[in-house]
């Protein structure tokens, strides 16, 4: 029976099936599996030879307990990935220059998020119809997250979902994702203000523990275990279609540490990894705490990677925990240094714990827009700013005879077309997916930065008084 803990320690351990309903931990802590299950890498790779699906069902089953039958996470995952345009789900492709990127953008938002939040969907749907239950899932999302969201949930009867994005500042294209469903089960709501704006009216809400309960409030950021949990199944497939049962490594486009966090949970459970490299854009907080030790944010800068535009890795938090020897104390002092002080100090044993593992770098926005004039001059393929933040810095680290350097491609680069025309010249192709959307109706409700008004509108149910 696999049960869940708290990086701080006093919350209830949970199961499965609490942990996927709970999101954050009530001591404010992030879940993690009490202990790493691990798997048999030739097992993995058999089940990866047959398809993906196949895979994420070895991957996924000791992490859900008793929560599904088996033939019940079959057809979880089954329908996950239906909506996939790629019958691979998530191919890998060798480039010229000898590395090899791996594409998570062939989901129906056409962003990796994708990748979990559908099997989230899916998994949340069965849970609460068997409980009979109803959920209100409450998000803030700065573009890709709260699209991916949306799909994820449109339409089901267990769910209403309010997703807060700051109003003028996401893209046409994530915008009209959100707001083109129709579905009478999605309130979209554009906050006159930022995305940090959005972020603190949500987490107040969280933080009404009366409010919380009564609403029944979820959270579907990626500090859900679950997100995390069907992240690390591309990792093993990757590292199957590269090289089987030889060590690979792996350069993550990185924001709130969720994704690369994955790969770490992926080497935890028997993959062999050599390098996990931490690719971020001038937002660098990572890569500056892995070489001085100081984790110290900084305002944040926007650019052309704006998922990556974070200074807050949240899931860096579960790191933590692990390289502090899984000593919540540990990782209380850090965060209460963090709020009080606005920053704190790896201890020696914990950094080292971490470069073990880590190395970090940072494209800036003129590399990143070199880097996808490059691809295209020699390998003929258009890449997104966030795809080419990771191919710039995993350049950098150089081909390594010993183990393949896998990129990983987290977002299709018609979602992000000026900036990828800009670069080089050419535009991307629209998806006839995205092109219906820019039609489409679009419905979504502008609120003042106000917390107060965003209750008022949950309260409701998107009837304004
Ligand atoms: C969310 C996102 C990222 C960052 O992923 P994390 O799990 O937050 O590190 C990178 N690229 C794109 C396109 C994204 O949407």
């Amino acid at each position: 029976m696999v049960t869940y803990i708290s990086t701080r320690g006093t919350a209830p351990a949970l199961d499965f099936e609490q942990v996927l309903l709970t999101g954050l931990a009530r001591d404010g802590g992030l879940y993690l599996p009490a202990e790493w299950p691990q798997v048999s890498l030739d097992h993995v790779n058999r089940q990866a030879a047959s398809s993906y699906q196949d895979a994420a069902f070895a991957i996924m089953r000791p992490f859900t307990g008793e929560a599904f039958r088996d033939d019940v996470l079959r057809r979880i995952i089954d329908d996950a990935y239906a909506p996939f345009d790629d019958p691979a789900i998530a191919p890998v492709r060798r480039l010229a220059r000898g590395d090899y990127l791996l594409e998570l953008f062939h989901g129906p938002t056409f962003a990796f998020k994708d990748m979990a939040l559908q099997v989230l969907g899916h998994m949340m749907d069965h849970v609460l119809a068997r409980r009979a239950a109803r959920m209100t899932i409450i998000g803030a999302t700065s573009g890709d997250t709260g699209g991916a969201a949306i799909e994820a949930f449109k339409g089901r009867n267990s769910v209403d979902i309010f997703m807060l994005h700051p109003h003028k500042r996401v893209s046409a294209v994530q915008r009209r994702q959100m707001t083109t469903t129709g579905a009478a089960n999605v309130f979209n709501i554009a906050i006159e203000g930022t995305f940090d704006d959005c972020q603190a009216i949500v987490k107040q809400l969280f933080a009404d523990l009366e409010f919380r309960d009564r609403h029944a409030l979820g959270a579907v950021n990626s500090i859900n275990w679950a997100r995390v949990m069907a992240q690390i199944v591309y990792y093993f497939t990757s590292a199957a279609a590269v090289c089987p049962g030889a060590p690979v490594s792996f350069t993550v486009p990185t924001g709130n540490f969720g994704d690369i966090f994955a790969g770490y949970a992926a080497a935890r459970m028997g993959l062999p990894v050599r390098r996990l490299v931490i690719a971020t854009n001038v937002n660098d907080i990572l890569v500056r705490a892995l070489k001085t030790g100081r984790y110290q944010p900084r305002d944040v800068v926007a650019t052309a990677s704006p998922s990556m535009d974070i200074q807050i890795s949240s899931n860096f938090e579960r790191l933590l925990f692990e390289a502090a020897g899984r000593d919540p104390h540990a990782v209380i002092a850090m965060m209460q240094a963090l709020s009080r002080d606005g920053g704190f100090t790896l201890d020696e044993p914990v950094l080292r714990a971490i470069t073990k593992r880590f190395e970090a770098g940072c494209a800036d926005e003129r590399q990143t827009a070199r880097t996808i004039a490059a691809i295209r001059a020699s390998d003929d393929i258009l890449i997104d700013p966030h795809s080419a933040v990771g191919l710039c810095v995993a350049g950098r680290v150089g081909v390594d005879a010993g183990a393949p350097m896998i990129t990983l491609a987290t977002a299709h680069p018609a979602k992000f077309s000026q900036a990828v025309e800009r670069a080089c010249g050419v535009a991307p192709d629209l998806p006839s997916r995205l092109a219906g959307q820019a039609r489409a109706q679009e419905v979504f409700t502008v609120l003042d930065n106000n917390l107060e008004a965003v209750r008022e509108f949950v309260e409701n149910r998107g009837q304004v008084a």
